[in-house]
């Protein structure tokens, strides 16, 4: 999963970005408006922090023009405390939600986990295929209740795959969900990491779709967790 933090106040932008990543993010950071602009229409993210007081242009202005631009992606806006006109502003512009500032950091990832499940339609924290389930709010994965330790790309990948559990996955949709912009790419280390998570999860859970993808089943009706 990849967020997107425009924030133009850097020790703060620095502050989430660290905690996101630790929490198995891919993170970009823009400092004012048209950098953000830009970003969120040459990326695909998962979600966006947007600071509304931004150099350039305004979160307000950025939020509808991406609106307008049918960008969907989920967007949890930063408030002044107390600003209510700017939360009414904000959520009438497109956005999913909003967090005043000062606010703590364990809540806007509790934010951003539960805008990224409802953007997908998924009702519960803890994401399960049969034996394998991935806990997004502690970003563990465990096969039949056993911990299993993975690289932080490994766990992107996977956590995608999960989020999007049922449907093909194409190799180029992971390579843009799970690097942040600066990083150097390279297509084929995604085919080494379904083979680590293959040999880590067992070969079972990920399916390759030969010339399409890669596909991670949903648990069928009345299987139990
Ligand atoms: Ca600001």
């Amino acid at each position: 999963m990849r967020v997107l933090i425009v924030e133009d106040e850097i020790l703060l932008s620095r502050q989430l970005a660290k905690a996101l990543t630790v929490a198995g993010y891919a993170v970009d950071c823009a400092a004012d408006g048209e950098q953000a602009d830009f970003l969120a229409r040459t990326q695909n993210y998962d979600a966006v922090v947007l600071d509304l007081g931004l150099p350039r242009l305004d979160g307000l202005t950025l939020l509808r023009r991406w609106r307008e631009a049918c960008i969907f992606a989920p967007v949890l806006i930063l408030t002044a405390r107390g600003s209510w006109h700017e939360k009414v502003q904000g959520i009438d512009g497109g956005a999913d939600d909003y967090v005043a500032k000062p606010f703590r950091i364990e809540e806007v990832l509790a934010r951003i986990r539960a805008l990224i499940r409802r953007s997908i339609g998924i009702a519960s924290a803890e994401l399960r295929c049969g034996a394998l389930a991935l806990d997004v709010r502690t970003a563990r994965v465990s096969v039949g209740g056993d911990p299993v330790k993975l690289t932080s790309h490994e766990f992107r990948v996977l956590s995608y795959l999960m989020h999007h559990s049922g449907r093909v996955v194409s190799r180029a949709e992971l390579i843009e969900h799970i690097y942040a912009q600066d990083f150097d790419r390279d297509s084929n280390t995604v085919e080494v990491f379904i083979a680590r998570l293959r040999r880590k999860l067992g070969a079972s859970f990920i399916e390759t779709v030969r010339g399409l993808g890669y596909r991670i089943w949903k648990p069928a009706a009345g299987d139990l967790p």
